[in-house]
């Protein structure tokens, strides 16, 4: 299955691509792990996205779009994949189309996690994620077994910079004027599937999960 996912920030998308990427067998790319990665390096491309992420705003799509095309046509995206996080701009869904066109493997579904403003501020407010593996907790919604360490790799569990107040009314504004038309893009292509995500995790995992099996079912991979 080849799938994409999306909201707002703080919708959900990196919570339940985990689980879709785990049941369905198919790699978790986010392209915002894949910045924060980037990061932690000093070289060119660093510098050059540095900016742009810290201030909550959108990395250029020519550089999004050619690390993504690496990304999906390794071996381990022979079977699918599931995008967090990309496309967020109109360019970018019509150059994932054309690279997917040029495969002949069309995308499966886009799924969106709907959420209501004050569920992002509720979550983004306490979201903390580990330094070490980006595994992602909510202090009261999913909280670590041990405060402040992550269940997976022991690795420290920290506020991501981008999720202060004043970011993430940028990022919010961003997602606004940028990423919702994307919605009546996939809509008119007849892929968009859409989720309550305020729900807790769970009860959107049932949702998700209705709405996949009958396509991993069906061999739509
Ligand atoms: P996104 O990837 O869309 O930015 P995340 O998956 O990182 O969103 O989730 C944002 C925060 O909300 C995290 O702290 C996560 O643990 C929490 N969270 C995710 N889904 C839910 C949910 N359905 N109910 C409550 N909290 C959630
Ligand atoms: P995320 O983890 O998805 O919230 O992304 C964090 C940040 O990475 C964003 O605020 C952007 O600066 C950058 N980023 C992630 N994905 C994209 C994308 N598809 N296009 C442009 N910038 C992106």
């Amino acid at each position: 299955m080849r799938l994409i996912l999306l909201g707002p920030p703080g919708a959900g998308k990196g919570t339940q691509a985990a689980r879709i990427s785990d049941k369905y067998g198919i790699p978790h790319i986010s392209t915002g792990d894949i910045f924060r990665e980037i990061l932690k390096r000093d070289d060119e491309l660093a510098r050059k996205v540095r900016k742009y992420v810290e201030s909550g705003d959108l990395v250029p799509d020519e550089i999004v779009v050619e690390i993504v095309r690496e990304r999906i046509h390794r071996p381990d995206c022979q079977r699918g994949f599931i995008l967090d996080g990309f496309p967020r701009t109109k360019p970018q869904a019509r150059a994932l189309d054309e690279i997917l066109e040029a495969d002949g493997t069309p995308l499966t579904a886009a799924l969106y996690l709907q959420v209501t403003e004050e569920t992002v501020v509720m979550r983004l407010s306490r979201r903390r994620v580990c330094e070490n593996c980006q595994a992602v907790y909510h202090l009261d919604f999913n909280p670590p077994k041990v405060p402040g360490v992550c269940d997976r790799c022991g690795g420290k569990l920290v506020q991501r910079e981008d999720d202060r107040e004043e970011v993430v009314r940028r990022r919010l504004r961003v997602y606004r004027e940028q990423t919702e038309p994307l919605l009546e893009y996939y809509r008119q292509r007849g892929v968009l599937k859409e989720v309550d995500g305020n729900k807790p995790i769970e009860d959107v995992w049932r949702e998700i999960q209705e709405i996949l099996d009958p396509l991993a079912e069906r061999g739509d991979c």
